[in-house]
């Protein structure tokens, strides 16, 4: 332990976490918080600055979860802070339309070629929700095919997983999901299309839509192979459905325009949150004007909120979507990249078996030979080797996720200094990774 900054206990974490779990279900409220993957104390942030988190101990911590993506600025950012500040002293929420909510979905649509029209919500699950009703409204169809390893959100019907990793009809995977609510949705393997070519073929006139995360970053990253998502484009043309691109991840981040703007596949319904709210709950889904215009109350789908455009996070979310130019998109590759390299070279060293995968400025470590194309592959690396990872990297002042099947995230913040920290912590942990045990 003496090569450790920090000794491993958090007794003020600790204190916060006890009194948590007398009032709330885990002591969280977003179940991946609580450290269950990782074991031990989940740290208590009192405040953020730039690429640091400090925690209830008083510990600072160079953050690479960034509030699982939307921090791309880095906390406080000054310019997003004042736009907060000065649309916070304007009043915090009217129930009436304002210029906030027009300017930012101006922004959105200037970014996104294939985003005509968009209507604002509060979070992702909420986008990906509505985009499949509206999907089924439109196609006037009931299924849904979703693959394995993408997470969409708590939406009922997308919380449904495969069995056994075959093209089947899938079985709740949380109780408080109905039989029926699952068995609108087709569970198929990720990067498989013969297996979506496939379920189109059993289920003709049936497929509303095929909704998938952009590039995956929920069971690691897990980038599509070339074609993929064109080719999921495509069968869904042919067969009548809609393509949702999930890019609530990967929206705002991977590029100016996101996924998008990598690619250049064009989606029917794009899902966004996290970037475009600058750290407030703000989130979108939009697409087509043809099928946008089936939404109430132009059209007969209804779909409401009561802080949906809320005017603090519209003003948050375009602060920080103004600050995004290319400059600001090259520095975060940048630095994503050193980091990579850094982790890449410390695992190297100690002769870890990894896969570092990328999808433009997101990345993650795989603990196993590679690669990592679907959720199976993901969950056959050896996630102890994780643990022993992140706790000592947590131990010296660097924060991950607390998970293996988790993207990490950086930001035009994190500096040279921040860097170093993560460099100089990097020896400990890969040796650690090194010793694990299962
Ligand atoms: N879609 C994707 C790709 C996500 O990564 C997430 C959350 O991580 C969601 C949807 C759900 O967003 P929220 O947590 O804002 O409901």
């Amino acid at each position: 332990m003496s090569e450790l900054a920090y000794p491993y206990e958090a007794p003020a974490s600790q204190a916060l976490f006890d009194r948590a779990a007398a009032v709330t279900p885990g002591g969280v409220n977003s179940p991946v918080r609580a450290f269950r993957a990782v074991g031990g104390t989940p740290r208590f942030m009192v405040s953020g600055s730039g690429p640091y988190l400090t925690d209830a101990d008083g510990r600072e911590y160079v953050d690479l979860v960034c509030s699982w993506g939307p921090m791309i600025l880095g906390h406080a950012h000054p310019e997003v802070v004042a736009a907060v500040q000065e649309a916070v002293a304007r009043g915090t929420s009217f129930g009436t339309p304002a210029e906030g909510e027009v300017a930012l979905a101006e922004a959105m649509v200037e970014r996104v070629a294939p985003l005509e029209e968009v209507r604002l919500v509060s979070s992702g699950t909420e986008a990906t929700m509505s985009a499949i009703r509206l999907a089924r409204g439109f196609t006037q169809r009931t299924k849904v095919i979703k693959f394995a390893g993408c997470y969409h959100g708590h939406v009922d019907s997308l919380l449904a997983a495969a069995g056994s990793g075959v093209a089947t009809f899938a079985l709740p995977d949380t109780p408080g999901v109905t039989g029926a609510q699952a068995s609108d949705t087709i569970v198929l393997p990720y990067n498989d299309l013969d297996a979506v070519h496939a379920a189109f073929a059993a289920h003709p006139g049936e497929i509303a839509c095929v909704i998938t995360e952009a590039s995956p970053g929920n069971m690691g990253v897990v980038p599509p192979l070339p074609g993929l998502n064109q080719g999921l484009k495509d069968a869904c043309a042919a067969n009548g459905a809609l393509f949702v691109s999930d890019e609530v991840m990967t929206g705002f981040r991977t590029s100016r325009a996101g996924w998008y703007g990598v690619e250049g596949v064009v989606p029917d319904l794009m899902t966004f949150g996290k970037v475009m709210g600058g750290g407030f709950p703000a989130a979108a889904f939009g697409g087509r004007a043809d099928v946008m215009a089936h939404l109430a109350p132009a059209g007969p789908v209804y779909q409401a909120g009561t802080l949906s455009g809320n005017p603090v996070a519209t003003a948050a979310g375009l602060a920080q979507l103004r600050l995004l130019d290319d400059a600001a998109y090259a520095k975060v590759n940048a630095v994503s990249e050193q980091i990579q390299g850094l982790v890449t070279e410390a695992l190297s060293k100690e002769g870890v078996a990894h896969t570092l995968q990328t999808a433009s400025n997101m990345f993650s470590v795989f603990f196993t030979d590679g690669p990592v194309r679907d959720y199976e592959d993901a969950k056959a690396q050896e996630s102890f080797r994780y643990t022993a990872f992140f706790h000592a990297l947590l131990a010296n002042g660097v924060y991950l996720p607390p998970s293996s099947f988790e993207s990490w995230f950086v930001s035009t913040a994190h500096d040279e200094r921040a860097v170093q920290r993560i460099a100089d912590a990097l020896p400990a942990a890969a040796r650690a990774a090194a010793e694990a045990t299962a």
